[in-house]
Protein backbone atom coordinates (compact mmCIF):
# COMPACT_ATOMS: atom_id res chain seq x y z
CA UNK A 1 0.00 0.00 0.00
CA UNK A 2 1.54 3.27 -0.78
CA UNK A 3 2.17 5.86 2.03
CA UNK A 4 1.50 8.51 -0.49
CA UNK A 5 -2.19 7.99 -0.22
CA UNK A 6 -4.27 10.22 1.65
CA UNK A 7 -8.15 9.32 2.58
CA UNK A 8 -9.93 11.34 0.69
CA UNK A 9 -7.76 13.58 -0.80
CA UNK A 10 -9.27 13.83 -4.77
CA UNK A 11 -12.74 13.77 -3.20
CA UNK A 12 -11.76 16.66 -1.02
CA UNK A 13 -10.51 18.60 -4.03
CA UNK A 14 -14.00 18.39 -5.99
CA UNK A 15 -15.92 19.47 -2.53
CA UNK A 16 -13.55 22.43 -1.43
CA UNK A 17 -13.39 23.62 -5.45
CA UNK A 18 -17.26 23.56 -5.47
CA UNK A 19 -17.55 25.41 -2.95
CA UNK A 20 -14.92 28.01 -3.45
CA UNK A 21 -16.14 28.29 -7.40
CA UNK A 22 -19.57 28.73 -5.49
CA UNK A 23 -21.19 26.05 -7.54
CA UNK A 24 -22.73 24.82 -4.30
CA UNK A 25 -23.47 26.03 -0.83
CA UNK A 26 -22.00 23.97 2.17
CA UNK A 27 -25.16 23.04 3.56
CA UNK A 28 -26.68 21.82 0.24
CA UNK A 29 -23.14 19.59 0.43
CA UNK A 30 -23.66 18.23 3.10
CA UNK A 31 -27.14 17.49 2.46
CA UNK A 32 -26.09 15.93 -0.82
CA UNK A 33 -23.44 13.96 1.04
CA UNK A 34 -25.79 12.14 3.83
CA UNK A 35 -28.42 11.46 0.83
CA UNK A 36 -25.31 9.69 -1.02
CA UNK A 37 -24.25 7.22 2.02
CA UNK A 38 -27.58 6.65 2.98
CA UNK A 39 -28.14 5.58 -0.49
CA UNK A 40 -24.74 4.54 -1.01
CA UNK A 41 -24.97 6.04 -4.01
CA UNK A 42 -22.29 8.39 -6.32
CA UNK A 43 -22.37 11.51 -4.67
CA UNK A 44 -21.76 13.41 -8.02
CA UNK A 45 -24.93 11.44 -9.44
CA UNK A 46 -26.44 12.52 -6.88
CA UNK A 47 -26.00 15.89 -7.17
CA UNK A 48 -27.34 16.24 -10.69
CA UNK A 49 -30.15 13.63 -9.93
CA UNK A 50 -31.41 16.01 -7.83
CA UNK A 51 -30.89 18.97 -8.81
CA UNK A 52 -27.78 20.23 -6.66
CA UNK A 53 -26.13 21.40 -10.28
CA UNK A 54 -26.43 20.68 -13.50
CA UNK A 55 -24.75 17.86 -15.13
CA UNK A 56 -22.81 20.10 -17.63
CA UNK A 57 -21.79 22.22 -15.30
CA UNK A 58 -20.32 19.43 -12.81
CA UNK A 59 -18.65 17.74 -15.77
CA UNK A 60 -17.05 20.96 -16.92
CA UNK A 61 -16.16 21.83 -13.09
CA UNK A 62 -14.50 18.26 -13.26
CA UNK A 63 -12.62 18.71 -15.77
CA UNK A 64 -11.13 21.60 -15.44
CA UNK A 65 -10.02 21.03 -11.65
CA UNK A 66 -8.54 17.52 -12.92
CA UNK A 67 -7.39 19.17 -16.07
CA UNK A 68 -8.48 15.58 -17.65
CA UNK A 69 -6.66 14.61 -20.91
CA UNK A 70 -7.98 12.91 -23.24
CA UNK A 71 -6.94 9.25 -24.24
CA UNK A 72 -7.74 7.74 -27.07
CA UNK A 73 -7.95 4.15 -26.78
CA UNK A 74 -8.06 2.53 -29.90
CA UNK A 75 -4.51 3.58 -30.81
CA UNK A 76 -3.13 3.73 -26.98
CA UNK A 77 -1.97 0.36 -25.59
CA UNK A 78 -1.81 -0.05 -21.84
CA UNK A 79 1.17 -1.47 -20.22
CA UNK A 80 0.50 -4.89 -19.10
CA UNK A 81 2.16 -4.34 -16.11
CA UNK A 82 -0.32 -2.04 -15.38
CA UNK A 83 -3.34 -3.83 -16.07
CA UNK A 84 -2.31 -6.24 -13.31
CA UNK A 85 -2.75 -4.18 -10.94
CA UNK A 86 -6.42 -3.55 -11.02
CA UNK A 87 -8.30 -6.93 -10.80
CA UNK A 88 -10.88 -7.71 -13.48
CA UNK A 89 -13.73 -7.27 -10.87
CA UNK A 90 -12.92 -3.82 -10.04
CA UNK A 91 -12.44 -3.23 -13.83
CA UNK A 92 -15.93 -4.20 -14.38
CA UNK A 93 -17.46 -2.76 -11.43
CA UNK A 94 -16.19 0.99 -11.74
CA UNK A 95 -15.89 0.78 -15.82
CA UNK A 96 -12.00 2.12 -15.19
CA UNK A 97 -8.64 0.91 -17.33
CA UNK A 98 -5.27 1.21 -16.17
CA UNK A 99 -2.59 2.64 -18.33
CA UNK A 100 0.73 3.00 -16.64
CA UNK A 101 1.85 2.93 -13.43
CA UNK A 102 4.69 5.46 -12.15
CA UNK A 103 5.57 5.03 -8.32
CA UNK A 104 2.63 3.99 -6.82
CA UNK A 105 0.44 6.24 -9.38
CA UNK A 106 -1.25 4.63 -11.66
CA UNK A 107 -3.11 6.92 -14.42
CA UNK A 108 -6.63 5.17 -15.43
CA UNK A 109 -9.02 5.81 -17.87
CA UNK A 110 -12.42 6.46 -17.13
CA UNK A 111 -15.35 7.04 -19.49
CA UNK A 112 -17.36 9.17 -16.91
CA UNK A 113 -16.15 12.32 -15.63
CA UNK A 114 -18.63 11.23 -12.37
CA UNK A 115 -16.14 8.27 -11.28
CA UNK A 116 -13.75 10.84 -10.00
CA UNK A 117 -16.15 11.20 -7.06
CA UNK A 118 -15.17 7.18 -6.69
CA UNK A 119 -11.31 7.40 -7.09
CA UNK A 120 -10.34 7.32 -3.03
CA UNK A 121 -12.15 4.60 -2.47
CA UNK A 122 -10.43 2.79 -5.30
CA UNK A 123 -7.49 3.93 -4.28
CA UNK A 124 -8.31 2.38 -0.73
CA UNK A 125 -9.18 -1.07 -2.48
CA UNK A 126 -6.11 -1.48 -4.65
CA UNK A 127 -3.50 0.59 -2.12
CA UNK A 128 -2.49 2.94 -5.83
CA UNK A 129 -3.10 6.36 -6.27
CA UNK A 130 -5.30 6.95 -8.89
CA UNK A 131 -4.88 9.88 -12.24
CA UNK A 132 -7.58 10.30 -13.99
CA UNK A 133 -8.02 10.47 -17.96
CA UNK A 134 -10.84 11.15 -19.63
CA UNK A 135 -12.02 8.24 -23.15
CA UNK A 136 -14.79 7.51 -24.24
CA UNK A 137 -17.67 4.57 -23.06
CA UNK A 138 -17.08 2.38 -26.43
CA UNK A 139 -13.28 2.34 -26.40
CA UNK A 140 -13.21 1.57 -22.89
CA UNK A 141 -15.36 -1.10 -22.97
CA UNK A 142 -13.85 -2.53 -26.30
CA UNK A 143 -10.32 -2.25 -24.23
CA UNK A 144 -11.70 -3.93 -21.57
CA UNK A 145 -13.38 -6.64 -23.64
CA UNK A 146 -9.79 -7.06 -24.78
CA UNK A 147 -7.61 -6.43 -22.22
CA UNK A 148 -9.18 -8.85 -19.30
CA UNK A 149 -10.55 -11.14 -22.10
CA UNK A 150 -14.46 -11.37 -21.68
CA UNK A 151 -16.88 -11.51 -23.61
CA UNK A 152 -18.68 -8.45 -25.02
CA UNK A 153 -21.91 -10.53 -23.54
CA UNK A 154 -20.42 -10.66 -19.99
CA UNK A 155 -19.23 -7.32 -20.32
CA UNK A 156 -22.73 -5.64 -21.29
CA UNK A 157 -23.97 -7.55 -18.40
CA UNK A 158 -21.97 -5.87 -16.01
CA UNK A 159 -22.11 -2.69 -17.81
CA UNK A 160 -26.44 -3.08 -17.47
CA UNK A 161 -25.68 -3.43 -13.99
CA UNK A 162 -23.54 -1.19 -12.85
CA UNK A 163 -25.81 1.65 -14.53
CA UNK A 164 -23.95 4.74 -16.44
CA UNK A 165 -25.70 7.55 -15.20
CA UNK A 166 -28.24 8.24 -18.33
CA UNK A 167 -29.84 5.16 -17.34
CA UNK A 168 -30.50 5.62 -13.93
CA UNK A 169 -33.31 7.61 -13.72
CA UNK A 170 -35.58 4.81 -11.83
CA UNK A 171 -33.38 1.77 -12.20
CA UNK A 172 -31.61 1.58 -9.43
CA UNK A 173 -33.35 -1.88 -8.19
CA UNK A 174 -31.55 -2.88 -11.55
CA UNK A 175 -27.87 -1.60 -10.69
CA UNK A 176 -28.74 -2.84 -6.77
CA UNK A 177 -29.74 -6.51 -8.27
CA UNK A 178 -25.95 -7.32 -8.74
CA UNK A 179 -23.61 -10.15 -8.32
CA UNK A 180 -23.20 -10.06 -4.72
CA UNK A 181 -26.30 -10.65 -3.87
CA UNK A 182 -28.71 -13.50 -3.30
CA UNK A 183 -31.98 -13.12 -2.18
CA UNK A 184 -32.00 -16.36 0.07
CA UNK A 185 -35.04 -15.87 2.11
CA UNK A 186 -37.11 -17.19 -1.59
CA UNK A 187 -36.42 -20.47 0.35
CA UNK A 188 -38.65 -19.98 2.82
CA UNK A 189 -41.31 -20.40 0.06
CA UNK A 190 -39.58 -21.94 -2.72
CA UNK A 191 -41.67 -25.63 -4.00
CA UNK A 192 -38.90 -28.19 -3.41
CA UNK A 193 -38.53 -28.09 -7.23
CA UNK A 194 -37.52 -24.92 -7.73
CA UNK A 195 -34.13 -25.33 -4.87
CA UNK A 196 -32.39 -25.95 -8.03
CA UNK A 197 -33.24 -22.55 -9.89
CA UNK A 198 -31.74 -20.90 -6.76
CA UNK A 199 -28.65 -22.88 -6.15
CA UNK A 200 -28.20 -22.28 -10.16
CA UNK A 201 -28.57 -18.29 -9.77
CA UNK A 202 -25.94 -18.93 -6.95
CA UNK A 203 -23.48 -20.25 -9.13
CA UNK A 204 -23.88 -18.19 -12.44
CA UNK A 205 -23.52 -15.34 -10.28
CA UNK A 206 -20.34 -16.51 -8.51
CA UNK A 207 -19.27 -17.39 -12.41
CA UNK A 208 -20.15 -14.18 -14.22
CA UNK A 209 -18.37 -12.99 -11.09
CA UNK A 210 -15.36 -14.92 -11.48
CA UNK A 211 -15.50 -16.38 -8.29
CA UNK A 212 -13.57 -19.85 -7.85
CA UNK A 213 -15.26 -20.47 -4.87
CA UNK A 214 -19.04 -20.66 -3.63
CA UNK A 215 -19.00 -21.32 0.18
CA UNK A 216 -22.58 -22.22 2.13
CA UNK A 217 -21.67 -22.32 6.01
CA UNK A 218 -23.61 -22.32 9.07
CA UNK A 219 -22.94 -19.30 11.42
CA UNK A 220 -24.77 -18.99 14.71
CA UNK A 221 -28.55 -19.04 14.03
CA UNK A 222 -28.13 -18.22 10.66
CA UNK A 223 -26.17 -19.27 7.30
CA UNK A 224 -24.56 -17.51 4.61
CA UNK A 225 -23.42 -17.80 1.07
CA UNK A 226 -20.08 -16.48 -0.09
CA UNK A 227 -18.15 -15.81 -3.11
CA UNK A 228 -14.08 -16.19 -2.86
CA UNK A 229 -13.18 -13.43 -5.83
CA UNK A 230 -9.29 -12.42 -6.31
CA UNK A 231 -9.00 -14.71 -3.25
CA UNK A 232 -11.04 -12.19 -0.61
CA UNK A 233 -14.29 -14.03 0.52
CA UNK A 234 -17.95 -11.73 0.05
CA UNK A 235 -21.10 -12.76 1.67
CA UNK A 236 -23.24 -12.50 -0.94
CA UNK A 237 -26.82 -13.54 1.36
CA UNK A 238 -27.83 -14.52 4.70
CA UNK A 239 -30.93 -16.76 5.58
CA UNK A 240 -32.23 -18.37 9.30
CA UNK A 241 -30.12 -21.61 10.00
CA UNK A 242 -33.57 -23.42 9.18
CA UNK A 243 -33.50 -22.57 5.14
CA UNK A 244 -30.59 -23.88 4.63
CA UNK A 245 -31.70 -27.47 4.80
CA UNK A 246 -33.57 -27.86 1.78
CA UNK A 247 -30.22 -26.34 -0.33
CA UNK A 248 -28.21 -28.65 1.93
CA UNK A 249 -30.50 -31.77 0.86
CA UNK A 250 -30.57 -30.76 -3.20
CA UNK A 251 -26.75 -31.15 -2.85
CA UNK A 252 -26.57 -34.03 -1.18
CA UNK A 253 -29.16 -35.66 -3.42
CA UNK A 254 -27.08 -34.59 -7.27
CA UNK A 255 -24.10 -35.60 -5.44
CA UNK A 256 -25.14 -39.11 -4.48
CA UNK A 257 -23.94 -38.23 -0.87
CA UNK A 258 -25.57 -40.28 2.31
CA UNK A 259 -28.52 -38.27 3.86
CA UNK A 260 -26.33 -37.74 6.98
CA UNK A 261 -23.09 -37.14 6.10
CA UNK A 262 -20.82 -38.08 9.21
CA UNK A 263 -17.15 -37.29 7.85
CA UNK A 264 -16.17 -34.74 5.26
CA UNK A 265 -17.26 -36.07 1.89
CA UNK A 266 -16.34 -34.38 -1.56
CA UNK A 267 -17.00 -35.55 -5.89
CA UNK A 268 -16.61 -33.74 -8.77
CA UNK A 269 -20.02 -32.32 -9.69
CA UNK A 270 -21.59 -31.42 -12.94
CA UNK A 271 -24.24 -29.39 -13.45
CA UNK A 272 -26.05 -28.06 -16.08
CA UNK A 273 -24.52 -24.96 -17.84
CA UNK A 274 -22.21 -24.48 -15.22
CA UNK A 275 -19.85 -27.26 -15.89
CA UNK A 276 -17.71 -29.15 -13.72
CA UNK A 277 -17.09 -28.20 -10.35
CA UNK A 278 -16.08 -29.46 -6.73
CA UNK A 279 -17.94 -30.15 -4.06
CA UNK A 280 -17.11 -30.53 -0.47
CA UNK A 281 -19.03 -31.13 2.45
CA UNK A 282 -18.13 -30.85 5.95
CA UNK A 283 -20.23 -31.64 8.90
CA UNK A 284 -19.65 -29.00 11.92
CA UNK A 285 -22.13 -29.44 15.08
CA UNK A 286 -24.15 -26.74 13.77
CA UNK A 287 -24.51 -28.39 9.83
CA UNK A 288 -23.34 -29.07 6.76
CA UNK A 289 -20.58 -26.83 5.48
CA UNK A 290 -20.41 -26.84 2.02
CA UNK A 291 -17.86 -25.57 -0.82
CA UNK A 292 -17.76 -25.60 -4.51
CA UNK A 293 -14.93 -24.92 -6.09
CA UNK A 294 -15.16 -24.50 -9.70
CA UNK A 295 -12.62 -26.53 -12.41
CA UNK A 296 -9.65 -25.01 -12.55
CA UNK A 297 -8.74 -26.52 -15.72
CA UNK A 298 -10.20 -24.91 -19.34
CA UNK A 299 -9.44 -27.67 -21.42
CA UNK A 300 -11.55 -30.92 -21.75
CA UNK A 301 -9.52 -32.58 -24.22
CA UNK A 302 -7.10 -35.55 -22.93
CA UNK A 303 -6.51 -37.39 -25.89
CA UNK A 304 -2.27 -37.09 -27.00
CA UNK A 305 -3.41 -36.87 -30.45
CA UNK A 306 -5.87 -33.86 -29.95
CA UNK A 307 -4.88 -31.73 -27.46
CA UNK A 308 -2.36 -29.65 -30.51
CA UNK A 309 1.02 -30.55 -30.36
CA UNK A 310 2.67 -30.79 -33.90
CA UNK A 311 3.17 -34.45 -35.29
CA UNK A 312 7.19 -33.82 -34.17
CA UNK A 313 6.59 -32.66 -30.56
CA UNK A 314 3.95 -35.09 -30.28
CA UNK A 315 6.60 -38.54 -31.31
CA UNK A 316 9.19 -36.85 -28.83
CA UNK A 317 6.90 -36.48 -25.88
CA UNK A 318 5.43 -40.13 -26.63
CA UNK A 319 9.17 -41.52 -26.50
CA UNK A 320 10.05 -39.84 -23.72
CA UNK A 321 6.42 -41.75 -22.14
CA UNK A 322 7.44 -44.91 -22.97
CA UNK A 323 10.27 -44.66 -21.12
CA UNK A 324 11.48 -46.59 -17.56
CA UNK A 325 12.72 -43.28 -15.76
CA UNK A 326 13.13 -39.45 -16.38
CA UNK A 327 11.84 -35.99 -15.28
CA UNK A 328 9.03 -34.22 -17.95
CA UNK A 329 8.68 -31.13 -16.50
CA UNK A 330 5.75 -28.74 -18.17
CA UNK A 331 6.28 -25.16 -16.79
CA UNK A 332 3.55 -22.65 -17.40
CA UNK A 333 1.93 -19.57 -16.06
CA UNK A 334 -1.28 -20.49 -13.70
CA UNK A 335 -4.70 -21.10 -16.16
CA UNK A 336 -2.49 -22.37 -18.80
CA UNK A 337 -3.50 -25.79 -19.00
CA UNK A 338 -0.96 -27.77 -17.60
CA UNK A 339 -2.60 -29.63 -15.20
CA UNK A 340 -5.01 -30.74 -18.26
CA UNK A 341 -1.54 -31.82 -19.97
CA UNK A 342 -0.46 -33.67 -17.28
CA UNK A 343 -3.73 -35.27 -17.24
CA UNK A 344 -3.44 -36.27 -20.63
CA UNK A 345 -0.02 -37.83 -20.31
CA UNK A 346 -0.62 -39.67 -17.62
CA UNK A 347 -3.70 -41.27 -19.49
CA UNK A 348 -0.97 -41.72 -22.54
CA UNK A 349 1.49 -43.57 -20.45
CA UNK A 350 -0.33 -45.39 -18.47
CA UNK A 351 -0.71 -48.89 -20.39
CA UNK A 352 -1.08 -52.27 -19.75
CA UNK A 353 1.29 -53.68 -17.37
CA UNK A 354 2.06 -50.36 -15.68
CA UNK A 355 1.37 -48.68 -12.67
CA UNK A 356 0.18 -45.26 -12.51
CA UNK A 357 -0.15 -42.36 -9.31
CA UNK A 358 -0.92 -38.70 -9.29
CA UNK A 359 -0.39 -36.45 -6.31
CA UNK A 360 -1.78 -33.44 -6.26
CA UNK A 361 -2.09 -30.02 -3.38
CA UNK A 362 -5.76 -29.32 -5.51
CA UNK A 363 -8.69 -31.44 -6.47
CA UNK A 364 -7.98 -32.59 -10.15
CA UNK A 365 -10.36 -34.82 -11.88
CA UNK A 366 -9.06 -37.98 -11.95
CA UNK A 367 -7.71 -40.08 -15.20
CA UNK A 368 -9.15 -43.59 -15.37
CA UNK A 369 -6.64 -46.04 -13.88
CA UNK A 370 -4.85 -43.96 -12.39
CA UNK A 371 -4.48 -43.71 -8.44
CA UNK A 372 -5.13 -40.60 -7.27
CA UNK A 373 -3.99 -38.69 -3.88
CA UNK A 374 -4.85 -35.44 -2.73
CA UNK A 375 -2.55 -34.04 -0.30
CA UNK A 376 -1.62 -30.62 2.21
CA UNK A 377 0.80 -28.59 0.96
CA UNK A 378 3.56 -30.13 3.77
CA UNK A 379 2.40 -33.30 3.04
CA UNK A 380 3.62 -33.55 -0.88
CA UNK A 381 7.68 -34.28 0.35
CA UNK A 382 7.05 -37.00 2.50
CA UNK A 383 4.87 -38.59 -0.58
CA UNK A 384 7.15 -37.92 -2.87
CA UNK A 385 9.51 -40.06 -0.85
CA UNK A 386 7.19 -42.40 -0.07
CA UNK A 387 6.97 -43.43 -3.43
CA UNK A 388 10.27 -43.95 -3.91
CA UNK A 389 9.88 -48.12 -3.34
CA UNK A 390 6.26 -48.13 -4.01
CA UNK A 391 8.29 -49.38 -7.58
CA UNK A 392 5.69 -47.27 -9.89
CA UNK A 393 5.91 -46.42 -13.55
CA UNK A 394 4.56 -43.33 -13.73
CA UNK A 395 4.07 -40.72 -11.07
CA UNK A 396 2.15 -37.21 -12.27
CA UNK A 397 2.84 -34.55 -9.81
CA UNK A 398 0.52 -30.99 -10.16
CA UNK A 399 2.71 -28.08 -9.05
CA UNK A 400 5.62 -28.92 -7.10
CA UNK A 401 6.38 -25.68 -6.28
CA UNK A 402 8.57 -26.00 -2.98
CA UNK A 403 12.35 -26.81 -3.45
CA UNK A 404 12.69 -29.85 -1.15
CA UNK A 405 9.61 -31.35 -3.56
CA UNK A 406 11.15 -30.95 -6.68
CA UNK A 407 15.02 -32.05 -5.33
CA UNK A 408 12.31 -35.06 -4.13
CA UNK A 409 10.88 -35.15 -7.66
CA UNK A 410 14.44 -35.44 -8.91
CA UNK A 411 15.54 -38.34 -6.85
CA UNK A 412 12.52 -40.03 -7.44
CA UNK A 413 13.23 -39.76 -11.62
CA UNK A 414 15.32 -42.16 -11.35
CA UNK A 415 13.29 -44.74 -10.26
CA UNK A 416 10.42 -43.85 -12.52
CA UNK A 417 8.73 -41.46 -14.53
CA UNK A 418 7.99 -38.35 -13.65
CA UNK A 419 5.72 -36.12 -14.56
CA UNK A 420 5.70 -32.78 -12.96
CA UNK A 421 3.79 -29.52 -13.21
CA UNK A 422 5.38 -26.02 -12.12
CA UNK A 423 4.92 -22.35 -12.34
CA UNK A 424 7.31 -20.79 -14.94
CA UNK A 425 6.66 -18.63 -18.20
CA UNK A 426 8.80 -20.72 -20.67
CA UNK A 427 11.67 -23.90 -21.13
CA UNK A 428 14.39 -21.88 -20.24
CA UNK A 429 12.98 -20.38 -17.08
CA UNK A 430 11.33 -24.02 -15.98
CA UNK A 431 14.70 -25.27 -16.29
CA UNK A 432 16.08 -22.08 -14.18
CA UNK A 433 13.88 -22.84 -11.61
CA UNK A 434 14.67 -25.98 -10.85
CA UNK A 435 18.36 -25.39 -11.02
CA UNK A 436 17.09 -22.55 -8.19
CA UNK A 437 15.47 -25.55 -6.20
CA UNK A 438 19.36 -26.20 -5.05
CA UNK A 439 19.25 -29.46 -7.11
CA UNK A 440 22.71 -31.01 -8.06
CA UNK A 441 22.59 -30.29 -11.62
CA UNK A 442 24.22 -33.53 -12.30
CA UNK A 443 21.47 -35.42 -11.33
CA UNK A 444 19.18 -32.74 -13.12
CA UNK A 445 20.73 -32.84 -16.30
CA UNK A 446 20.88 -36.96 -15.80
CA UNK A 447 16.97 -37.20 -15.14
CA UNK A 448 16.12 -34.57 -17.43
CA UNK A 449 14.29 -36.10 -20.02
CA UNK A 450 12.15 -33.18 -21.64
CA UNK A 451 10.44 -29.51 -20.57
CA UNK A 452 7.44 -28.65 -22.08
CA UNK A 453 5.68 -25.14 -21.90
CA UNK A 454 2.03 -23.99 -22.80
CA UNK A 455 -0.82 -21.35 -23.31
CA UNK A 456 -4.20 -21.46 -23.94
CA UNK A 457 -6.21 -19.11 -25.96
CA UNK A 458 -9.76 -18.68 -26.62
CA UNK A 459 -10.23 -19.79 -29.98
CA UNK A 460 -12.10 -17.58 -32.16
CA UNK A 461 -15.88 -19.20 -33.28
CA UNK A 462 -15.34 -19.55 -37.03
CA UNK A 463 -18.89 -18.73 -37.95
CA UNK A 464 -18.52 -15.11 -37.24
CA UNK A 465 -15.07 -13.95 -37.66
CA UNK A 466 -14.78 -10.36 -39.09
CA UNK A 467 -11.75 -8.63 -40.29
CA UNK A 468 -11.07 -6.01 -38.01
CA UNK A 469 -8.39 -3.11 -36.80
CA UNK A 470 -6.83 -4.13 -34.04
CA UNK A 471 -4.49 -1.41 -31.94
CA UNK A 472 -1.78 -3.99 -31.33
CA UNK A 473 -1.40 -4.13 -35.45
CA UNK A 474 1.65 -1.36 -34.94
CA UNK A 475 2.98 -3.01 -32.05
CA UNK A 476 6.73 -3.89 -33.45
CA UNK A 477 6.73 -7.05 -32.14
CA UNK A 478 3.40 -7.74 -34.39
CA UNK A 479 5.03 -5.97 -37.44
CA UNK A 480 8.27 -8.49 -36.83
CA UNK A 481 5.86 -11.63 -37.08
CA UNK A 482 3.15 -10.47 -39.70
CA UNK A 483 4.57 -8.19 -41.47
CA UNK A 484 2.94 -4.45 -42.54
CA UNK A 485 -0.98 -4.06 -42.74
CA UNK A 486 -1.60 -7.75 -41.74
CA UNK A 487 -5.38 -7.84 -41.76
CA UNK A 488 -6.35 -9.73 -38.21
CA UNK A 489 -9.81 -11.44 -37.43
CA UNK A 490 -11.86 -11.74 -34.87
CA UNK A 491 -15.47 -12.80 -34.07
CA UNK A 492 -18.12 -10.61 -33.24
CA UNK A 493 -20.52 -13.38 -31.76
CA UNK A 494 -23.09 -15.38 -33.22
CA UNK A 495 -26.19 -17.68 -32.41
CA UNK A 496 -23.63 -20.91 -33.05
CA UNK A 497 -21.31 -19.43 -30.20
CA UNK A 498 -23.91 -17.74 -28.18
CA UNK A 499 -22.85 -14.26 -28.67
CA UNK A 500 -19.79 -14.67 -27.02
CA UNK A 501 -17.07 -15.00 -30.28
CA UNK A 502 -15.43 -18.04 -28.39
CA UNK A 503 -15.59 -21.45 -29.49
CA UNK A 504 -13.07 -23.70 -26.74
CA UNK A 505 -9.57 -23.01 -26.70
CA UNK A 506 -6.91 -23.96 -28.32
CA UNK A 507 -3.48 -24.79 -26.95
CA UNK A 508 0.25 -23.41 -28.18
CA UNK A 509 3.47 -25.48 -26.63
CA UNK A 510 7.03 -25.10 -26.83
CA UNK A 511 8.55 -28.86 -26.42
CA UNK A 512 12.20 -29.87 -26.65
CA UNK A 513 13.72 -33.12 -25.43
CA UNK A 514 17.10 -33.49 -23.82
CA UNK A 515 19.40 -35.01 -26.18
CA UNK A 516 23.08 -35.92 -24.30
CA UNK A 517 24.65 -33.44 -25.79
CA UNK A 518 21.99 -30.93 -24.13
CA UNK A 519 22.43 -33.47 -21.27
CA UNK A 520 26.27 -32.99 -20.80
CA UNK A 521 26.08 -29.07 -21.33
CA UNK A 522 23.82 -28.53 -18.72
CA UNK A 523 25.79 -30.60 -16.32
CA UNK A 524 28.64 -28.03 -16.52
CA UNK A 525 26.69 -24.70 -16.64
CA UNK A 526 23.60 -23.13 -17.51
CA UNK A 527 22.91 -19.58 -19.04
CA UNK A 528 19.46 -18.69 -19.90
CA UNK A 529 20.20 -16.77 -23.01
CA UNK A 530 22.57 -19.04 -24.35
CA UNK A 531 19.94 -22.13 -23.56
CA UNK A 532 17.43 -20.15 -25.45
CA UNK A 533 19.63 -19.48 -28.10
CA UNK A 534 20.33 -23.23 -29.01
CA UNK A 535 17.04 -24.32 -28.53
CA UNK A 536 16.28 -21.86 -30.76
CA UNK A 537 18.44 -22.90 -33.31
CA UNK A 538 17.82 -26.94 -32.72
CA UNK A 539 14.44 -25.40 -34.61
CA UNK A 540 11.88 -24.59 -31.12
CA UNK A 541 9.82 -22.25 -31.77
CA UNK A 542 9.05 -19.90 -29.05
CA UNK A 543 5.21 -19.89 -27.98
CA UNK A 544 4.94 -16.29 -29.25
CA UNK A 545 5.73 -17.35 -32.82
CA UNK A 546 3.55 -20.53 -32.38
CA UNK A 547 0.56 -18.40 -30.79
CA UNK A 548 0.97 -16.24 -33.95
CA UNK A 549 0.94 -19.04 -36.73
CA UNK A 550 -2.63 -19.25 -34.64
CA UNK A 551 -3.55 -15.66 -35.42
CA UNK A 552 -2.23 -16.56 -39.09
CA UNK A 553 -4.64 -18.79 -38.94
CA UNK A 554 -7.30 -16.63 -37.63
CA UNK A 555 -7.71 -19.31 -35.01
CA UNK A 556 -6.98 -16.11 -31.79
CA UNK A 557 -7.11 -12.65 -32.13
CA UNK A 558 -3.92 -10.58 -31.40
CA UNK A 559 -5.56 -9.09 -28.16
CA UNK A 560 -5.40 -12.79 -27.03
CA UNK A 561 -1.95 -13.80 -27.93
CA UNK A 562 -0.65 -10.40 -26.00
CA UNK A 563 -3.18 -11.41 -22.76
CA UNK A 564 -1.00 -14.59 -22.70
CA UNK A 565 2.25 -13.98 -23.72
CA UNK A 566 2.82 -10.42 -23.23
CA UNK A 567 4.23 -10.38 -26.75
CA UNK A 568 7.42 -11.91 -24.94
CA UNK A 569 9.82 -14.19 -26.55
ZN1 LIG B 1 -19.95 -17.20 -33.45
Amino acid sequence: MSEAIVKGSNLNKILNGLIEEQLLTEEALSEAISKAESSRKNLGEILIEDGYISKEALESFIKKIFELPYVDLTSYVPDPEALKLIPKTIVHRYLILPLFEIEGNLTVAIPNPLTVFILDSISQEIGYELDPVLTTEDSLLDSVIVYYGISPDEMSDYHKASGSIAETENDFELKEENLFSIDLDRLAILESSSVSELLTEILLKAKKAEATAVHIEPIEGDFRVMYRVEGTLRTVGVAARSLQKPLTDYLKNVSKFPRQVERPVEKILELPRLGEMIISMFPTIHGERIVLTFERDPLRIDDIEQIGLSEEEKNDIKEVLNCRHGLMVIGAPINSGKTSTLRTFLRYANKEGKSAFMLAVEEVRPVEGVQFQKLRGEELLTAIEGLIHQDIDIIGLDEADSEEAIRACIRLAQKSMVILTIEASSITDAIRKMIDSGAETFSLSWSLSAVISQRVMKKNCSHCLEEYKSPLITNKVVKKYLGENFQVFRSRGCDSCRGSGVDGYVSVFEVTSFSESMKRKLATSFNPQDFQNQLRSKGVDSILSKAMEKVVEKQVTLEEVYRTTGFKE
